[in-house]
């Protein structure tokens, strides 16, 4: 009997791997985009299903993730060296970063030439104090943390009870084992939800591209290209670099294992929305263990924000040409330092990295209305960012995975993304 049409066209559907129907979603939803325009909006509710769907997982998965992680590591000396390295490799890529972007910015020269006005006021934010960020990290009720979302705190509540369940030995056993079925229920839910990601990829493209047509983008091409192109850069050749030199790791099998990842992220726009799948990721495709890539990641997801230390370098240059601002050589440092501080503070939501700009404008007495001329393309920005936000932190994954030996090079080293279901 002969197959019809139809049961041929789900059976193709069926088989193609996950990043291959993702890929398809992008690039019909930049199809859809640019054939239908603003219409193209009618697709926007399958995003923001998949946005809440995912969101819907980070809590809880975050949480029970961490807690067996840290109980399997059965050693608080370890916790105390993964935890040191993660802090030391986030630094070391957010300076890489920030000095990339500076320096694609000065080379390209985004701004010079260029006659934009400025129009509406923004208000500035304050960089936020370090010992405020460290106040700020005990949470005075861990339910409220939770059913805030407030990812730091839940990560030093979980790691508190993770080390106290690790500490009462087998009175503590019930409990881990509870957790233990928790996150593989939590797993298993959130692949069933990246089931439906090709389709809200294609939503969130199609809406971004029928909404930012030619003639929004054009003028600001160029600091666009420079932002993209010091993004790749980054993960080309900064990212590739490390994974080759400390981690002796092939840096082709970790863009392979993270590209589902790196989509969502750029249809996202939210770096902490995509931690579900930046886990999944992590532990599936390229190796990690649990206990490290569910410390690793929820950190780096709140604190390390590569691309977003890039763009405030690309952008604050930009701004500086665009009104004729000679930057000294202190300028420079500011930027830097308040640049770093800032991706710090950045939360992993759409957008936040534009608001925090405005503490680096602050610092070298830039004007703020001119955060207007690249807040009308932010989102094409944002996007862009946000992957290199979460390959940044999937790469520190790895290294930190490879050197505590919780690396499993046979799944890092196989060719095919197993993603499929
Ligand atoms: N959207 C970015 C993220 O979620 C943050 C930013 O706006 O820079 O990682």
């Amino acid at each position: 009997m002969s197959e019809s049409p139809n049961n041929t066209n789900v059976n193709f559907w069926r088989r193609l791997p996950l990043w291959q129907k993702i890929l398809l979603g992008l690039l019909l939803g930049v199809l859809a985009g640019a054939l239908m325009g603003e219409k193209a909006s009618m697709f926007k509710p399958l995003g923001d299903i998949f946005i809440s769907a995912i969101k819907m997982l980070i809590v809880p998965l975050v949480f029970s993730t961490l807690v067996v992680g840290i109980t399997a590591m059965r050693d608080p000396q370890k916790m105390g060296r993964i935890g040191a390295r993660t802090i030391a490799l986030y630094l070391i890529t957010t300076a890489f970063a920030i000095a990339i972007g500076l320096l694609a910015s000065l080379i390209f020269k985004p701004g010079v030439g260029l006659n934009l006005t400025f129009d509406s006021a923004v208000e500035a934010q304050q960089a936020p104090s370090l010992v405020q960020i460290i106040v700020d990290l005990v949470p005075q009720n861990p339910i409220d943390a939770l059913a805030s979302g407030n990812i730091l705190q839940i990560i030093v509540f979980a790691i508190g009870l993770g080390v106290s369940l690790m500490l009462i030995g087998e009175k503590g056993e019930p409990v881990v084992r509870v957790f233990e079925s928790f996150a593989e229920a939590m797993y298993k839910l959130t692949s069933i939800v990246m089931a439906f990601a090709p389709f809200g990829v294609f939503g969130l493209i199609a809406f971004v591209a029928g909404n930012y047509g030619l003639e929004v983008l054009l003028p600001l091409a160029k600091v666009i290209g420079v932002a993209y192109l010091a993004s790749v850069v980054q993960v080309l050749v900064v990212y590739s670099g490390l994974l080759a030199t400390l981690g002796r790791l092939n840096p082709v099998r970790y863009l392979q294992g993270s590209l589902n990842a790196l989509i969502v992220a750029y249809s996202t726009a939210s770096s902490s929305g995509t931690l579900p799948v930046s886990l999944r990721c992590a532990q599936r495709n390229l190796g990690v263990s649990e206990g490290v890539s569910g410390f690793v990641l929820p950190v780096g997801a709140t604190i390390n924000m590569d691309g977003t230390a890039i763009y405030q370098g690309v952008v604050a240059v930009f701004i500086a040409q665009l009104i004729g601002f000679e930057l000294s050589m202190m300028d420079y440092g500011m930027i830097i330092l308040t640049g770093t501080l800032a991706s710090i503070g950045t939360a992993g939501v759409p957008g936040a990295g534009l608001i925090m700009l405005s503490i680096v404008l602050t610092q070298i007495g830039l004007p703020l209305e001119a955060l207007a001329v690249v807040a009308g393309v932010d989102r094409i920005l944002d996007m862009a960012r946000t992957s290199v936000n979460v390959a940044g932190d999937l790469m520190v994954t790895v290294l930190v995975g490879k050197s505590e030996g919780e690396l499993d090079e046979n799944i890092y080293n196989t060719k095919n993304v197993k993603q499929t279901n």
